[in-house]
């Protein structure tokens, strides 16, 4: 066996272990923990911003020797970020966690699993990125998503940049995937509307993906296609935002986050990624703008997509390469052929004779 893949080249997959849905499920958290809990170890939150001074604490029974840490937004996480909690852990702790628990977006639940894999493994973040690197089981985890679409809280990797080497890649490991998620509905009432869209299309982007490529895998499939059929019910719907379209793209989320686990994605992902890396912007809404030069690779897609942006009056950025110079375009270039999982899983083992550099700086001025 090498790492997930069997000899035959087959996956092997792990699944979360243990998940709660439904409104108000978020109320289970204190129970789930004083399970966990000890004398000598306390619990690490991880919490999104967006939940300082609205009594959170309270809510989730955080204890007094529990360490809360709000996790800024406004990037997406870094080796060097990830790194930098750990030096503060180690520096406050002096063991472990008896768990951790990361309760946001895609950002917070990444940092959650980075930390969780590193307070047992030693090294720095950068050393295990890539595939099944991590050597010790991660310290004991919980997912609470407050936004739908990425599938952080089911998948096997924690996406990082590596600012160094410009690398966007993530610890992928069955060490990764959480221990436990809780999904409460309830908590998404608040996402901004555009931000709530570009997050969902993650779902979309991935199983999309994952459908039109060559390296697939039965469960996988199905896990797609029914996650493509909840987001085409929410986002052709009037209310996409309605209390049962956003139960359902949390469904749509964990769905299409497990489908994820047993393929790759394809085109848009590397695209959209090196938007990130080189420019700055994030993922999910990175992933919108590389729609706008997919026709060629996904039309039926392509045109569903632009559907419902319409149908869901989204707005979405363009002309993010409008003032590029010749060397971002090349970087963007060397930032995007790098993935080549994705890109064979799209295009076969001779992608680079189809996205020459011209080509693919032709596709970066259509956005
Ligand atoms: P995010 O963490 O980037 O957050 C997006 C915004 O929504 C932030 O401003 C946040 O504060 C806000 N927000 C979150 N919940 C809210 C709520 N309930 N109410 C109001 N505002 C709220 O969100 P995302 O789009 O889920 O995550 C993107 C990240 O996920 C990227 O870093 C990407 O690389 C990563 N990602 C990871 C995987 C994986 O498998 N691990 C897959 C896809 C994407
Ligand atoms: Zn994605």
């Amino acid at each position: 066996m090498i790492g997930d893949l069997l000899i035959t080249g087959i996956k092997n997959v792990r699944n979360i272990q243990q998940y709660i849905i439904g409104n108000g499920a978020l109320s289970d958290l204190p129970n789930l923990l004083e399970m966990k809990r000890n004398q000598n170890n306390k619990v690490v939150f991880f919490i999104d911003e967006f939940y300082k001074d609205k009594n959170i604490e309270q809510r989730i029974g955080v204890q007094t020797n529990d360490k809360v840490i709000f996790i800024s937004t406004h990037d997406e996480p870094t080796t060097g970020y990830i790194d930098s909690i750990i030096d503060l852990l180690k520096k406050q702790l002096t063991v472990n966690p008896v768990a951790v628990v990361g309760m946001g977006g895609g950002i917070t639940m990444d940092t959650t699993k980075a930390v969780s894999n590193l307070l047992t493994n030693n090294g720095r973040a950068k050393d295990y990125q890539g595939w099944d690197l991590v050597k010790n089981p991660a310290v004991y985890k919980i997912a609470i998503p407050t936004i739908s679409g990425t599938g952080a809280e089911a998948t096997r990797t924690c996406v990082m940049t590596n600012q160094k080497t410009g690398l966007k890649l993530g610890m992928n490991s069955d060490y990764t995937v959480f221990d436990q998620i809780i999904m409460d509905p309830d908590l998404t009432i608040t996402v901004p509307r555009n931000q709530y869209f570009y997050t969902g299309m993650d779902a979309y982007i991935h199983c999309i993906e994952a459908l039109n490529g060559s390296y697939r895998n039965p469960i996988g499939d199905a896990y797609s296609a029914q996650t493509l059929s909840l987001c085409r019910e929410i986002f052709f719907d009037d209310e996409m935002m309605s209390n049962e379209n956003r139960s359902k793209l949390m469904v749509a989320s964990y769905l299409g986050g497990c489908a994820i686990a047993t393929s790759y994605v394809g085109v848009i992902h590397p695209f959209s990624a090196a938007l990130s890396v080189v420019l700055g912007l994030h993922h999910c809404v990175a992933n919108c703008i590389t729609m706008r030069a997919m026709n060629e690779f996904y039309p039926d897609e392509y045109s569903e997509f632009w559907s419902m942006v319409e149908k869901q009056s989204i707005v979405v950025p363009i002309g993010v390469s409008a003032n590029l110079t010749d060397e971002q375009f090349q970087q963007l270039y060397s930032a995007m052929i790098v993935h080549e999982r994705p890109l064979t899983n799209a295009l076969g083992n001779k992608f680079k004779s189809i996205l020459t550099k011209n080509k693919v700086i032709e596709l970066y001025m259509m956005m």
